[in-house]
């Protein structure tokens, strides 16, 4: 099945230097920086960033600061909405082979995007250049966001760097130790809420509609900007490799901010004639079982998600109940012919393992990908011909707990090189 992709486009009533946003649902388009929104006023359906000349692949180039460094997510500044962001720098994250699993797993490539390589650690920089790039626009100085954990380290950072003050929203003993640790140290006012995730979501946009802080959730279309570069390098390496565009890119599912992000990419190349048809990857998304309200839809053949109010995953990146992003994402996994599914928490520490035994340390809810890759190859949904691309979304060191369960144990031994050498020879 090839992707068959909805690029009509409303003409917009009012654009800034040729960005606008309009509305996924009626179509209203709004000047994207005169005025606050998250939503659409007319319907609250969710708004896109949307530009009058899309770049092709000759208009990317090192753009940029000299800090930004050529590869990275200012280095695709034509497809965003400026030049340059509050960088660290992000993005030009490795895409790294490994054999191993290639083999075991059964198709014809495997790479894994490591988004854990990111400054602070995961794939949420990406969003927080633009974002606070942003926030410096619109003239705002309070930041905010609910957060599993990465997205708050991602803001605390990139708000330190922008000299603004921030504040994140986290579900009570819910947040592993790597991530707490980076929002505290990076400056952020840290309220735990006596809740989960979507409790926390559902607060900050309360925050964010009384004007009491700029939203940086994934609901705020700049951030999927800057996680459409994801998407951008993937293409753009798998290409300079391989001769050819990846078949499918199978990536973890919280929110489905990036799989809304990369369905957003693949439109915007298409239009710009940067690939045909045939070149756009299938969307797979994948979720823990215990939280997986997108897999429910996708198989349920609904268009809309319904909100699971108690989700529990040691994913707990991706332990999220009301995915925000669902009505721009499902129409990508659709559309491209790609698929969604659960998989247990088990079989993620499985590939958290393989993963690692190749070097490659990330953190449960990244390992979701390969886990996901390997129960569709099993039940054949992906075939043994695929060129496959698995997104690991998240450093090893964020959820040192879950890192430790997975390992093995340190064994104590005498201070004394003979009872060492006793020990080893046991
Ligand atoms: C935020 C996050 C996710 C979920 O991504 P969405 O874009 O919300 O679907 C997955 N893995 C990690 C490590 C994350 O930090
Ligand atoms: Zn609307």
């Amino acid at each position: 099945m090839s992707a068959h992709l909805d690029l009509d486009e409303p003409e917009p009533a009012v654009a800034d230097d040729g960005v606008w946003l309009t509305c996924i649902e009626c179509g209203e388009t709004f000047a994207p920086f005169a005025e606050i929104r998250y939503t659409c006023d007319d319907c609250d359906g969710l708004l896109e960033v949307r530009y009058a000349d899309l770049p092709t692949w000759d208009d990317f180039g090192a753009g940029g600061s000299p800090e930004s460094g050529p590869y990275g997510v200012w280095r695709y500044s034509a497809g965003l909405p400026f030049e340059e962001g509050v960088s660290l720098p992000e993005g030009g994250t490795p895409l790294h082979y490994v054999p191993r699993i290639e083999e075991e797993v059964g198709v014809n490539n495997l790479r894994i995007k490591h988004e854990g390589m990111n400054p602070t650690g995961s794939f949420k920089d990406r969003g927080m250049t633009v974002g606070v790039r942003v926030a410096k626009e619109v003239g705002v100085d309070r930041l905010a966001c609910a957060s599993t954990g990465n997205t708050s380290a991602a803001l605390a950072a990139y708000g330190a760097r922008g000299g603004m003050e921030t504040l994140v929203l986290l579900p009570a003993g819910k947040v592993a130790a790597g991530k707490v640790a980076q929002a505290s140290l990076h400056g952020a006012r840290i309220l735990e809420v006596d809740g989960n995730f979507d409790s926390c979501l559902d607060i900050v946009q309360d925050l964010a509609a009384r004007g009491e802080a700029y939203l940086l959730n994934s609901l705020n279309p700049f951030r999927l900007e800057g996680q459409k570069t994801i998407g951008l390098e993937i293409m753009e390496r798998f290409h300079a490799d391989e001769g050819t565009y990846p078949d499918r890119i199978v990536l973890p599912v919280g929110n489905a901010g990036n799989t809304a992000a990369l369905y957003k990419c693949f439109r915007e190349l298409r239009k710009a004639g940067a690939i045909d048809e045939g070149d756009v990857p299938k969307l797979t998304g994948v979720q823990a079982e215990g939280s997986a309200p997108m897999v429910e839809a996708v198989e349920e053949g609904n268009d809309e998600v319904r909100r699971w109010e108690d989700v529990e995953t040691r994913a707990t990146a991706i332990r999220i109940g009301n995915p925000v992003n669902a009505p721009k994402a499902l129409p990508g996994i659709r559309e491209t012919g790609g698929t969604a599914v659960a998989v247990s928490d088990e079989a993620i520490t499985d590939a958290q393992r393989s993963l690692a035994q190749e070097g490659v340390g990330v953190e449960p809810a990244s390992a979701a990908s390969l886990a996901g890759l390997r129960k569709l190859r099993e039940s054949g949904e992906i075939g043994a011909d695929e060129d496959v691309v698995c997104l690991t979304t998240g450093h090893l060191l964020k959820d040192p707990d879950a890192a430790y369960e997975a390992g093995g144990d340190p064994e104590p031994v005498p201070n004394d090189t003979e009872a060492v050498l006793d020990h080893l020879g046991e």
